[in-house]
């Protein structure tokens, strides 16, 4: 018999969420959704209640979660209604759930997964903001609490699945020798340098092969997603900072590669489809249907390669400079990305500026050590601070 997994879906209704709810779908014998939630997108996650009859739908805002109430009892479900990051917390780790998806966008993210980890669940992480802002801490809390992480970001996937099932944290005792970090390079990769000033929000979230949220699409095209997902990928296979080597790889087909001591490159390929990491965390160890159109190598023709432009993406730069760093560093150039990606959707900054603020405000709030996670979310509102002042001086 297949054992079932009981799931709560942190951010549902976001792009992983809803493509966590395709595979899940597909497979009703082998998964119960026990909680749903998101940040205020009520009629959407009713859609998700009729349809999934989840025990607990939990909105952060709560007025979005008055309303829920109202058109769950309408419709006569036995859904619960709650709200606040409390209650993220506390479907993040109730009793008889054994499997969470981490699936908020940003920091917003990190209590819920930290709650999940305390609680010893099965974390599917795909909110890479929380390791970005406490690696160290996250990877101890899980350890001592008996979690188990399962990368979703489709390039940790691909890495988690080309090393070997008894990979325990030690590459060099597994024989690799480094991690060949791949990026699409992002809808900007051969614009003229003069003209991304001008870039639109518009233009910046057409990323050529993904389609995602807005704040991972505009990372993508500053390329500060693949410094986020150079970090993410130092503390969960503990790769030192120059054994990740970042690829350009424009078609997004090969999904990261490990390259090993006698030579062998292992490389984890298909279709740029989200489902696939999906689903290969949600059956691990087995591999379960996902409905992604199967790779044609015929159609794909050609794999190209090119090396990183740390003066196109300045990004890049700055966040492997902040892992160098330490400490809260990675925290505060996680923080100061959000509030200047979160500016330039609004159209207050242009595209350029993003990096120029993010370096400013790492100047400004300046390292500091990290032990616990109040010192992890004390970096992050001085770094936000320092944003809106950057903010108020641009204005
Ligand atoms: P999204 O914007 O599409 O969805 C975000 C979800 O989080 C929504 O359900 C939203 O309601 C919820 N949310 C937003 N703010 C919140 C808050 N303050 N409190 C509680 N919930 C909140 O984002 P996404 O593209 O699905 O990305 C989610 C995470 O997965 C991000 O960390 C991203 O970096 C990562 N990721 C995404 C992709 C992708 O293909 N979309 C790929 C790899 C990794
Ligand atoms: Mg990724």
């Amino acid at each position: 018999m297949i054992p079932v997994r009981h799931l709560t879906i942190l951010g549902s209704t976001g792009s992983i969420g809803v493509n966590t709810l395709d595979v899940v779908a597909r497979h009703p014998d082998r998964f119960r959704v026990v909680a749903l939630t998101a940040d205020k997108s009520a009629k959407k996650i009713l859609e998700q209640c009729r349809r999934f009859q989840p025990r607990y739908a939990v909105l952060l805002d709560e007025a979005s979660a008055e309303w829920l109430k109202t058109e769950v009892r309408a419709a006569g479900l036995a859904t619960e209604v709650l709200s606040g990051v409390e209650s993220l917390e506390k479907v993040a780790s109730l009793a008889d759930v054994d499997t969470v998806m981490a699936a908020i966008v940003g920091a917003a993210g990190i209590r819920p997964t930290f709650a999940a980890a305390r609680a010893g669940k099965q974390v599917l992480l795909a909110n890479k903001e929380t390791m970005v802002m406490a690696g160290r801490i996250f990877m101890d809390v899980v350890k001592e609490n008996g979690a188990t992480l399962l990368p979703i970001d489709s390039e940790h996937n691909a890495i988690f699945q080309s090393l070997p099932q008894h990979f325990k944290g030690d590459l060099g005792a597994v024989g690799v020798r480094r991690i060949l970090l791949t990026a699409s390079g992002g809808p900007f990769r051969q614009l003229p340098l003069s003209s991304l000033e001008h870039v639109t929000p518009g233009q910046a979230c057409a990323h050529p092969n993904w389609v995602m949220g807005q704040k991972i699409s505009v990372d993508s095209a500053t390329m500060m997603n693949k410094g986020l997902e150079v970090i993410e990928a130092h503390w969960l296979f503990e790769a030192a900072p120059e054994q990740i080597q970042v690829v350009i790889h424009p078609q997004s087909i090969i999904h990261s590669m490990v390259e090993y001591v006698d030579g062998s490159v292992l490389a984890q390929l298909g279709n740029p489809d989200m489902r696939t990491p999906i689903a290969h965390a949600l059956g691990f160890p087995e591999r379960i249907e996902t409905g992604v159109t199967p790779l044609d190598m015929f159609k794909v023709a050609r794999l190209d390669f090119e090396a990183p432009d740390f003066k196109r993406f300045p990004c890049l730069r700055l966040a492997y400079q902040a892992l160098a760093t330490g400490g809260s560093a990675p925290a505060i150039l996680n923080a100061a990305n959000e509030v200047a990606v979160e500016s330039f959707l609004k159209c207050q900054m242009p595209f350029t500026a993003i990096p120029a603020m993010i370096e400013e405000v790492m100047q400004a709030v300046g390292r500091k050590d990290i032990a616990t996670l109040n010192d992890v979310l004390a970096a992050d509102g001085l770094a936000r601070e320092a944003a809106h002042e950057w903010l108020t001086c641009l204005a």
